[in-house]
């Protein structure tokens, strides 16, 4: 229990002390505090797709589905279901992984241009089927340091992010450019946006502006959190430029291959 607190009214070291107690205690309740809201968030996302998988499979248990085509669409809402559980336990896995110290990062030259083309290039399906043209704009020379395969999942993270987010037919535009000793990456879309007062929290795990379109576009609330630990492990800076209605540009810089 962090709750207690040592009531001192000196100002010797005595006081010094109990204050130094209190600040400690308060810091500790924080932390304990913010450890059961993600228990809570993780239970609640959890419970959610399980709790459609039981409905729909007692449903076709219990006969309700009456012809194979009614069977075969509960069938496939748990198939879906499932399948975001799965994405859920892979990003609370690797996010686990990425918030303790222990993780190995490899620490490699990379072509940052090269691996941004690539991972793009996998988006360019997605990116059609809503008629967004994918704009790059990289700067091939630039070289970082660095893990590809968790560089390649921020960048794939980001534009998972941007075209999900952005309105049909309306380009994103891919920016790769050198600013002092850090290469810098802009990934700007021309959708919704974030206000003021969700933009600082968007890279909390598990907060989104709005549930359920995440929810029904596929999101795990977990992405951006994702993105943070590992630009940060790569001493980095993760910076959202946002604004409502007005479109979202996300820099990511990364210290250059020295
Ligand atoms: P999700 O899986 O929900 O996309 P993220 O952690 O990637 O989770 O993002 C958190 C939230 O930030 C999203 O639910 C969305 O509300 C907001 N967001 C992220 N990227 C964008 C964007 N490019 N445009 C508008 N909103 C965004």
């Amino acid at each position: 229990d962090f709750s207690k607190r040592i009531e001192a009214r000196q100002t010797d070291e005595v006081g010094n002390l109990a204050a130094s107690f209190n600040t400690l205690a308060s810091s500790l309740e924080a932390v304990d505090q913010k450890r059961r809201e993600f228990l809570q968030n993780v239970s609640h996302e959890l419970r959610t797709p399980l709790s459609y998988m039981k409905g729909y499979t007692e449903a076709i248990l219990d006969g309700v589905a009456r012809d194979r085509e009614a069977s075969l669409k509960y069938v496939s809402i748990i198939h879906n279901e499932t399948e975001r559980l799965q994405r859920l336990v892979h990003d609370l896995l690797d996010l686990a992984q990425l918030e303790g110290d222990s993780y190995p990062m490899k620490d490699e030259p990379l072509p940052f241009a090269q691996l941004i083309s690539e991972v793009a290039d996998r988006f360019e399906l997605s990116a059609q089927q809503k008629a967004i043209q994918l704009v790059r704009n990289l700067y091939d020379e630039i070289i970082v340091n660095g893990d590809s395969d968790r560089l390649e999942q921020v960048v794939s993270n980001l534009l998972d992010n941007a075209i999900r987010y952005a309105p049909k037919g309306k380009p994103i535009r891919i920016i790769l450019t050198e600013e002092g000793p850090f290469a810098v990456l802009m990934i700007q879309d021309f959708g919704p946006g974030i206000s003021k007062e969700d933009l600082p929290k968007v890279v909390e795990r598990f907060y989104r502006v709005d549930r359920a379109r995440s929810r029904k576009e596929g999101g795990t609330g977990l992405g951006l959190a994702i993105v943070f630990q590992i630009v940060k492990k790569h001493y980095g800076e993760l910076n959202i430029e946002s604004e409502e209605g007005g479109g979202t540009t996300v820099v990511v810089k990364l210290p250059l291959f020295e």
